[in-house]
């Protein structure tokens, strides 16, 4: 190892320094930009054979990650302590920080440290389904919210030139006023909208926000593509992508900050059949989710700060800068996406063969450098 002179970007105070720090002997690089390493909300590990914590954690250090919250639609569901436990011994010792949420539909609340919210993602309910829930809850813990009316068809929204079924785009802020108003009604106070797909929506929380304490993220793949990019099933996607003005919509919301943080929604599947209809949604992308995020919005600290603190700060979690926790970028590198190179098991992703600006070089956890320019260390 040797030291080079850095500049890096704190989040938590919003401040820049020049620093020697420890990089790799053989690497040359200029304009090496370090920083807080990145924390991701909205994670599926699924541990169906298409994704485990250890292809996980290899793929969380490429896309220079080092906190995941892991949503409850694993293979079972985390719906019951026995599952929590089984859980907390795969997370245990690991180099990245895996936290969870859970299944709100059982009886299972809260219990351990780990778990950090109820999460309906992945999980299909009504309304009466949500009324008996909330109603149910001793424990009014952070609520995550993947906000649809299920009770309404349709792969793709209105607008999308594909002959499939079709939603409109009023389905998704119609679910996020229906559970912030209920769960309001039962005694929940804070909310967190995940991955919200078009503008009426982040109005919509704009205006709950006068009521309850309302946070949401949006993902690369919203920020990026528009239902014109739609050409294979590695497209499906829940929510759908929007049309082009309504992205562009989304791009201007992040910069307003309207919209809080960004979350990958990491979806990883074997690799999906052809057809539109069997194919599952999702796209996998934690590898290559900061070059999307700064492809879309070209601004390094608005994308450091909404991967960093800000997501911290959802889950009240507090968290000093230190020289042991790194992450690495080149701010002017562009690659094209190859995602047979992926560590993660899913190779299905939306970005493939895309021109993507800014890249992860390396990151650094508890002082060890483990995963460089795309090789994992440790
Ligand atoms: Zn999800």
């Amino acid at each position: 190892m040797k030291l080079e002179l850095v500049k890096i970007f704190n989040p938590f105070n919003g401040k820049w320094s020049q620093e020697y720090v420890e990089i790799p002997d053989d690497f040359n690089l200029k304009g090496l930009v370090a920083t807080h390493p990145f924390v991701d909300l909205h994670v599926h590990v699924r541990l169906n054979g298409g994704e485990d914590y250890d292809s996980l954690e290899r793929a969380a250090k490429v896309g220079g990650f080092h906190t995941l919250l892991i949503q409850p639609n694993t293979k079972p569901p985390i719906e019951s302590q026995e599952i929590v436990f089984r859980h907390l011994t795969l997370i245990k010792d690991r180099e990245v920080k895996f936290l969870l949420t859970i299944s709100p539909f059982k009886d299972l609340e809260p219990f351990d440290k780990k778990i950090m919210a109820y999460s309906t993602d992945g999980i299909e309910y009504d309304y009466q389904k949500l009324v008996e829930t909330f109603r149910g809850k001793k424990r009014k813990s952070l609520w995550i919210d993947h906000s649809q009316m299920y009770e309404v068809d349709g792969i793709f929204y209105e607008g999308a030139d594909i002959e499939l079924p079709k939603r409109p785009l009023s389905n998704e802020p119609i679910a996020i006023v229906r559970t912030v108003l209920t769960g309001l009604e039962y005694g929940f106070r804070k909310f967190h909208i995940q991955h919200v797909s078009n503008p009426f929506s982040v109005e919509t929380i704009s205006w709950l926000r006068n009521y309850a304490d309302v946070s949401c993220e949006v993902t690369p793949h919203h920020l990026l593509l528009n239902s014109e990019n739609i050409s294979n099933s590695n497209f499906k996607i829940n929510p759908p992508l929007v049309q082009e003005r309504e992205r562009k919509e989304l791009v201007k919301m992040v910069k307003a900050d309207l919209i809080d943080i960004l979350a990958s929604d990491h979806a990883p599947h074997f690799p999906k059949p052809e057809d539109f209809i069997s194919a599952p949604f999702g796209t996998s992308n934690i590898e290559v989710a900061f070059s999307a995020y700064f492809t879309a919005l070209e601004n390094l600290e608005l994308v450091i700060t909404k991967m960093t603190s800000r997501p911290l700060k959802i889950l009240g979690l507090t968290h000093r800068f230190s020289k042991d926790n790194l992450v690495f970028l080149d701010p002017n590198a562009s690659f094209e996406v190859d995602s047979k190179k992926f560590k993660s098991k899913g190779k299905n992703c939306a970005f493939d063969g895309m021109k993507l600006k800014g890249k992860v070089v390396g990151l650094k956890i508890n002082g060890k450098t483990v995963m460089w320019d795309g090789e994992i260390i440790s």
